[in-house]
């Protein structure tokens, strides 16, 4: 008998869903990313237990056709992405049809969804990748995914988790990064019945910064904005008397996507080290908008890592947009960086 064999389709399903979904956080990750994609401007988050007993997130987007439900949950379904050269050209946060699939082989989902034009909307219960039931029900445009009992079918995995406290700091860490970037968005976000941060939609930045991270932090920040070579840098970056002990205050949006990116980080982190104490970061919210062709976003199942066809020049226009504006704003003399 032969020592190979194809693993049955529970196993696989289980194997991929462990590549995107590690923890409670990466779930509200990825339902916040859909409300967005679906064009939502209004999006609840509720957690309870850290998010391991339940995961809630509700929109005002476009809601999913009843029809498409099962497909959904399909893996590699997408409403996003239609051939190989689209991925060269995504303006949406998903692309990979990959997200719900593996929540729902890791967890009890339930849905509720309408669309515009549809009369009602749908209820329906989810369980390793199929509908168990799926009813009509009077609901508004929009969609909520609930997500109940993270890993009650993967034991170790739910062993693997941290505390209650732990993983409801990293939902809030993901909920403020995402928050941040979408100044057009109001969120709110409840943590065991409690609110956490509620926002209004905004068309200031500064105002929608002070409204997450506060009056302290935004009355530190200069604003930066620069252009070059199609590559558009703005947002805001912190004086010298503005900074942390790690780097859980820097966030870098590309294309409106939040990612962790050293090399960028390094270059505005260069232009601090004379100026705040030793083992300290800046902080800073930057966005940089660039030709989507120039970058290649799948490169992670997470997406939070990108690379870019010109990584020297992206980082050279960041290092002249810091430059512009940070000496002056700290009336000292400019420095230069090798890149
Ligand atoms: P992806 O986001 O990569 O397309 P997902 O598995 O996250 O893959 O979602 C599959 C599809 O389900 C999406 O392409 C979208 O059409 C639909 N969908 C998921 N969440 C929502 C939502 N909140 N509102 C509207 N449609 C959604
Ligand atoms: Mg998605």
């Amino acid at each position: 008998m032969s020592k190979i064999r194809i693993l049955d389709n529970i196993t696989i399903q289980k194997i991929a869903a462990g590549e995107v979904i590690e923890r409670p956080s990466s779930i509200v990750k990825e339902l916040v990313e859909n409300s967005l994609d679906a064009g939502a401007d209004n999006i609840t988050i509720e957690i309870k237990d850290g998010g391991k007993s339940y995961i809630r997130v509700t929109d005002n987007g476009d809601g999913i056709d009843g029809d498409d439900l099962s497909l959904a949950f399909m893996r590699h379904s997408t409403s996003k992405l239609s051939k190989a050269e689209d991925l060269y050209k995504i303006k949406s946060l998903g692309f990979r049809g990959e997200a719900l699939a593996s929540i729902s082989h890791v967890s009890r989902v339930e849905v509720m969804t309408k669309t515009k034009d549809a009369l009602g909307g749908v209820n329906a219960l989810i369980e390793e990748g199929k509908i168990l039931s799926q009813e009509s029900i009077g609901c508004p445009k929009g969609t909520t995914m609930i997500v109940r009992d993270l890993f009650y079918n993967i034991p170790v995995r739910k062993d693997f988790l941290k505390s209650d406290l732990t993983e409801s700091n990293q939902v809030s860490d993901i909920v403020y990064k995402v928050a941040l970037g979408s100044l057009k968005t109001s969120f709110k976000f409840i943590k065991d019945n409690k609110i956490i941060l509620n926002t209004s939609k905004n068309n200031n930045m500064k105002s929608h910064i002070y409204s997450i991270l506060g009056k302290d932090f935004s009355k530190n920040l200069t604003e930066i904005n620069f252009e070059e070579n199609g590559v558009h840098v703005y947002g805001y970056i912190s004086n010298n008397k503005l900074y942390r002990s790690n780097r859980s205050h820097q966030y870098i949006y590309i294309n409106g996507r939040y990612v962790v990116d050293k090399s960028l980080s390094s270059v505005i982190e260069n232009h601090y080290k004379s100026t705040i104490p030793l083992n300290r970061f800046p902080c800073f919210i930057i966005f940089l908008d660039l030709d989507p062709s120039n970058i290649d976003v799948n490169i992670h199942p997470t997406k939070q890592e990108i690379k870019f066809a010109n990584e020297t020049q992206v980082m050279e226009v960041m290092n002249k947009g810091i430059k512009e504006v940070l000496y002056p704003s700290l009336s000292i003399p400019s420095m230069d960086f090798k890149i």
